[in-house]
């Protein structure tokens, strides 16, 4: 946004300087020509009066004008009668003789004064059309060359070009099909999204994805960045939002893309100055979602990173009702990202792509394009034709300088830390018989996780057990307690679980009447503070029994991160290679070092 906003402000001040630059060479045209236009007037007969007394000392003649200058110094501008000069062939000698400096010019054409007044006039009248065009309305044709741009590239990129969001290329996978055959998918009554929200941090390949989508169903692809929406005047982005949609429907089937999503879809209500206009433009978006019939084959694709921030209107059903999360690559992803974009470049036959993947963990997709762009280039300024290994490595610690990356980037022992950390979790969890299945462990970080251990709920569940309660209180210690065990420290990064498990275990308490103790009454604490109902002594009760079901889970983790303390260090030291471990993976750690 900044640089769009320099970029733009700098073009006007240019037009500016350019327009009053006009101005003052009108004015000055103007004045020059007024001098010109009004010398002092004499008769004829007061030039032939003072030539002859002598008194002339210079005349201009220009057709039948006559400029003269008197010894004196003073000027006066005389008509002499049609053709006099040419037909008195004594005239000029007989200036020579009473030498009088004589010069000729060519008859003063007043048309040259207009043409010069009239190219001004075209080109101050150009510079404040041409300024008007850029301020206001200079982007709507900016749009169309986007979207026509991007519908001849569309058929170029597919799911080959993609790697390492594996997830996510297999939960779009049916809106490939959709694409290709509308029709015969509504048919059959086939449910598809009319929206789908790619949801990760930038360079993660979104805008990547949603192109190789519509590649692969050789569809067009519309592009339009939600940024570019709201720096314009009031209006405009609901129009474009509305041009946009009406290029859509022109189309069998097609993906419309909204990048950066977050700029028009941040909740309405806010302050800002733009807001207005964002509102409108958000109303805009909302109602072309709704005016297509699902089987209509448009696909609206959107991107975000701050999920957090869309006005909920847009995640309702109907809207962008489907999440599909796009993270940052894991090692083999990494590496397979890696190859992707070195296809494009002459690389050194041995060069180890897995040993550079392994050497930027937390790189996103475009910093891995960015790196191997950046070691090419350090080739050739090194006069090489071939990338080799060292080309890596000085790119990697030039990309690792640029950005704001160094935040995502952990240190080794934070890795270490996180991966017994997540192997704490993971093996708690898939050791207790009322928890969820795992899913995945990966110690990638995401948002503020360093690492993120994912269960899979079986079924959708509105009721839980006093067991599986407890079992995920003990899955929630199980990171601290391998901290402690296998690191012996204890570090903020269990500051969550804790935060967590303590809350499970007082809703047991207060609102579940889970407590044997307190029984199944509803003990109100509203925001930690004792409410009314319950009495000095009951509240110390419900503190004590709080801790004491967390402090039970937490020795349940205890006791069987010490008993299976070989699958916690292998799955540990697993992780740290390869960052990530799915369901199977996990099993095989387990059955492995059972
Ligand atoms: P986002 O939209 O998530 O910010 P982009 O799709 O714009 O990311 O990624 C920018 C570039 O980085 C892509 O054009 C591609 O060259 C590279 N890139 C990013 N992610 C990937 C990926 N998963 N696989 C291959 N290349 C990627
Ligand atoms: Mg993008
Ligand atoms: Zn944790």
């Amino acid at each position: 946004m900044f640089g769009k906003w320099t970029r733009r402000s700098t073009l006007l001040v240019a037009i500016g300087a350019a327009g009053l630059l006009l101005l003052i060479a009108a004015a000055l045209f103007i004045v020059r020509r007024q001098a010109d236009a009004a010398p002092v007037r004499a008769a004829f007969s007061d030039l032939l009066r003072d030539l002859d007394r002598g008194a002339v000392a210079g005349i201009v003649i220009s057709g039948d004008e006559l400029d003269f200058t008197r010894r004196d110094g003073t000027t006066a501008r005389t008509t002499a009668p049609a053709n006099y000069v040419t037909a008195n062939p004594d005239f000029i000698p007989g200036l020579a003789r009473k030498d009088v400096r004589i010069d000729v010019k060519a008859p003063r054409d007043q048309s040259a004064y207009d043409y010069g007044a009239v190219l001004i006039a075209v080109l101050f009248v150009g510079t404040l059309g041409f300024a008007l065009y850029r301020m206001n309305s200079g982007r709507i044709p900016a749009l169309e060359n986007k979207t026509r741009a991007a519908d001849r590239e569309a058929s170029t990129v597919t799911f080959d070009d993609v790697a390492g969001v594996d997830e996510a290329k297999e939960e779009v996978r049916e809106l490939v099909d959709f694409l290709r055959e509308p029709g015969r998918f509504a048919g059959i009554g086939g449910r598809i999204p009319k929206g789908v929200l790619l949801v990760g941090p930038p360079g993660t390949g979104k805008t990547l994805l949603a192109r190789s989508i519509a590649g692969e169903a050789r569809v067009p692809f519309l592009f339009a960045s939600g940024s570019d929406f709201v720096e314009m005047y009031a209006g405009v982005g609901a129009s474009r939002i509305r041009k946009l949609f009406k290029d859509a429907r022109r189309h069998q089937a097609c993906i419309v893309f909204i990048d950066e999503l977050d700029a028009v879809g941040r909740s309405r209500g806010g302050t800002s100055l733009s807001h207005e206009e964002r509102e409108q433009t958000l109303n805009q978006l909302l109602v072309e979602m709704d005016g297509f019939a699902p089987n209509q084959g448009i696909v609206v694709i959107a991107a975000t990173n701050r999920p957090d921030i869309l006005d909920p209107a847009l995640l309702r059903p109907g809207r962008f009702d489907r999440q599909v999360t796009v993270g940052a690559p894991d090692l083999k992803g990494r590496e397979q990202i890696l190859r992707i974009h070195a296809k494009k470049v002459a690389v050194d036959d041995r060069v180890d792509l897995r040993q550079v993947a392994r050497g930027t963990p937390g790189f996103s997709g475009a910093e891995l394009a960015n790196l191997v762009n950046e070691a090419a280039l350090h080739a050739v300024r090194s006069g090489r034709q071939i990338v080799t290994g060292g080309d890596f490595d000085q790119a990697r610690d030039k990309v690792l300088m640029g950005a704001e990356r160094k935040s995502l980037t952990m240190s080794e022992h934070e890795r270490v830390t996180c991966a017994y950390h997540e192997s704490g979790h993971a093996v708690v969890a898939a050791l207790l018989p009322h928890a969820d299945p795992l899913h995945k462990v990966t110690i990638i970080p995401r948002g503020r996780a360093l690492g993120v251990t994912m269960q899979l709920p079986e079924g959708d569940r509105h009721t839980h057990t006093r067991e599986f309660l407890e079992a995920q209180i003990a899955i929630l210690m199980g990171g601290r307690v391998a901290e402690e065990i296998f690191l012996r420290q204890m570090t903020s990064g269990a500051g969550n679980d804790i935060e967590r498990s303590t809350e499970i275990a007082r809703r047991m308490v207060c609102e579940f009447g889970m407590s044997p103790n307190l029984g199944p009454l509803a003990y109100r604490q509203a925001d930690g503070e004792r409410g009314a109902g319950i009495s000095e002594s009951t509240a110390q009760r419900v503190d004590e029994e709080v801790r004491e079901i967390v402090m039970r889970g937490y020795e349940t983790a205890r006791q069987i991160v010490d008993k299976r303390r070989a699958a916690v260090r292998a799955m540990a030291e697993e992780l740290l290679v390869v960052e990530s471990l799915d369901a199977e993976g996990i099993r095989e750690i387990l059955g492995r070092s059972a």
